[in-house]
């Protein structure tokens, strides 16, 4: 289908996007590498008045080092994640998690901002932002804010920002040294989440020092597998220890059912993931 007619804008600066969404109001959206927004539009699940396209925004493309954090900026897309030595070196659990997202030419297109503040439940990237506790930096017509990963998702589809607000970077705390992996369960290669386990760990002379885990698609919001985490620290790195911590992963969760999985087998599959995700970010 052809999408509603809308007016498109395009600034050059984060602080004339902040002025273009303002002015437009209730009815204007963001468009950054448009793969989650465009099928929106052409669906007609949406039909804003303006788009205010931040993709020819300098300032909002690129990984910064921070010192003790990396700051990647809100456009940089999918793919310039996946081959960045500063992700692979300091934050393994983004580029394990962008790995899985759908196929190259998506990952061309489709930016890490718009991943996140899409806030997809079953996106690839949220549970990694979350198990990392990542900073979001927002700006709006009040200046820049920052916002914890664990206050940032709402709800389905739903963050802390506001109308006038642009997410600007995401700042994730350098991991470095720590084992990763992102374990994703799907029915078909690219496909989406039913389920997916985001694990960092760091071993120090055998024994699980620091554990980070997430899930995706266990409800509305990504989750943060804390009795998991807990379990690992102190124990020895090995199967058993980290098949027992996982046998928690479901706790406190309900997840609900739909037409890939019900409640119950959500609750098998995130235990049967976060073993597998904690194995191989041990090296196990
Ligand atoms: C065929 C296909 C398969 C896919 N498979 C997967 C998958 O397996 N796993 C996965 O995680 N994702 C998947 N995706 C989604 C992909 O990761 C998208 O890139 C991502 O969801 C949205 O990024 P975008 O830059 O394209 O955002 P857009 O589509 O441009 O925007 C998405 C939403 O976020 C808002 N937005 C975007 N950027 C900002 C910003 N900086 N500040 C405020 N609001 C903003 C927009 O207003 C819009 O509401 C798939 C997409 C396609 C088309």
């Amino acid at each position: 289908m052809i999408p509603a007619a809308f007016d498109y804008t395009a600034p050059s600066t984060v602080d004339e996007a902040v002025r273009a969404l303002a002015d437009a109001g209730e009815e204007a959206k963001v468009i950054a590498g448009g793969q989650s927004l465009i099928p929106v539009l052409r669906m007609r699940l949406a039909a804003p008045t303006t788009l205010v396209d931040i993709g020819r925004i300098p300032e909002l493309r690129g990984i910064r080092d921070e010192g003790d954090a990396l700051l990647i900026g809100a456009t940089t897309t999918h793919y310039e994640v996946q081959r960045d030595p500063s992700v692979r070196e300091h934050a393994l659990l983004l580029k394990a998690a962008t790995d899985t997202v759908a196929d190259p030419q998506v990952r061309h297109r489709g930016t890490f901002g718009g991943a996140v503040a899409h806030a997809d439940p079953a996106g690839d990237l949220l549970a990694p932002v979350l198990a990392l506790d990542a900073e979001l930096v927002l700006h709006g017509l009040e200046g820049p804010r920052t916002v914890a990963a664990a206050d940032f998702f709402v709800d389905y589809f739903t963050t802390a920002l506001r109308q006038d607000e642009i997410l600007v970077g995401v700042r994730v705390p350098k991991h470095t040294g720590w084992g990763a992996h992102y374990e994703k369960f799907s029915r078909v290669a690219q496909a989406w989440s039913i389920v997916a386990v985001a694990a960092a760990v760091r071993v120090e002379g055998g024994v699980i020092a620091e554990a980070r885990v997430g899930l995706t698609n266990m409800s509305s919001v990504p989750v943060r597998a804390r009795a998991v985490e807990s379990a690992l620290v102190g124990q020895p790195a090995t199967a058993e220890a980290i098949r027992a911590a996982a046998a928690h992963a479901a706790e406190g969760t309900s997840p609900t059912a739909d037409g890939n999985a019900d409640t119950a087998y959500r609750q098998h599959l995130a235990r049967v993931l976060t073993s597998r995700a904690i194995t191989a970010a041990t090296g196990v």
